[in-house]
């Protein structure tokens, strides 16, 4: 039941085009998301209500790694000054999230992003259990389908038992698009979100969804997992989660909105 899921990131997208009036004094909580393909910078009240979100198209960040820190610095600096005059007000607290299994220098370089942008960080999670702050999954497997990779994190009980991250993303679905329709990577990118068309591309873009099922399976199966809670921008797309559990015969869900569910989670946890 995606319900409480579903109306917070209902808040968070109606946020995105207009921030919420907030008091000169309330207390706000920042998410910073580094992602392969966008930098998010989410602000949340202390009721946790979404207040404001501003993003960014970047590539800064690879296989979860940064490999431009000028460039993310200077991105989450500018969000976050864009966030400050929309709210008109001063973001002090942030939290950060990192991809499980990140060693500790390169979980260094996420914090020196945020606290260089000005941030005091309070928390460091994994994305996982950023993404789970949202969707409270007790027992199942998260997958997170963003721009580089298809990331499994398999819950039981609430607590994240089992991780794994492979190359395949939303880049590899642009690049095919790309190739087949002889347009460029921009253009792919622009075709895969335009919502009259998705139905249309799904078929060119099936192999790699499957690709993605059979990631999905190889990690999954021997384990006690009932369920996939689909999260990513990725998983925009009509048709993914059918395409997935027909692959991998578990059934699979995602709410009305998988993208953005991570830096929302990041930001409760702040
Ligand atoms: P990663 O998780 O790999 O580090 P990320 O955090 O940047 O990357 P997300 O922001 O979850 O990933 O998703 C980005 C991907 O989702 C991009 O490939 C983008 O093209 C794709 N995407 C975003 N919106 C849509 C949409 N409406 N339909 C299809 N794909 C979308």
């Amino acid at each position: 039941d995606f319900t409480a899921a579903d109306k917070l990131m209902d808040t968070l997208e109606k946020c995105r085009r207009k921030p919420r009036k907030v008091t000169p004094s309330e207390p706000l909580y920042v998410g910073v998301d580094l992602g392969t393909a966008y930098i998010v910078v989410v602000a949340v009240n202390a009721k946790k209500q979404p207040v404001a979100c501003a993003m960014r198209f970047a590539q800064v960040v690879k296989d979860g790694l940064i490999v431009d820190y000028t460039g993310g610095l200077r991105i989450v600096r500018e969000l976050t000054q864009e966030l400050e005059e929309k709210l008109g007000r001063k973001l002090e607290k942030a939290a950060i999230a990192v991809p499980p299994g990140t060693s500790e220098r390169d979980c260094a370089t996420h914090r020196h992003v945020a606290e260089g942008a000005g941030y005091q960080v309070t928390a460091l999670l994994d994305e996982p259990t950023a993404a789970n702050s949202v969707l409270n999954v007790r027992d199942g497997a998260i997958v997170d389908i963003g721009g580089g990779t298809t990331g499994i994190a398999v819950l039981e009980d609430g607590k994240v038992v089992y991780v794994a991250d492979e190359a395949t993303g939303g880049t590899h679905v642009s690049l095919v698009l790309a190739g087949n329709y002889d347009i460029s990577f921009e253009e792919a990118e622009d075709l895969k979100k335009d919502k009259a068309r998705q139905k249309e591309i799904l078929p060119v873009v099936r192999p790699v969804i499957e690709k993605m099922g059979s990631i999905i399976h190889r990690h999954v199966q021997g384990r006690n997992v009932s369920a996939l809670y689909l999260v990513g921008g990725t998983c925009c797309l009509p048709g993914m989660e059918e395409v997935i559990q027909k692959y991998t015969g578990v059934p699979t869900f995602k709410p009305a909105n998988p993208f953005l569910v991570t830096p929302l989670g990041i930001a409760l946890n702040c």
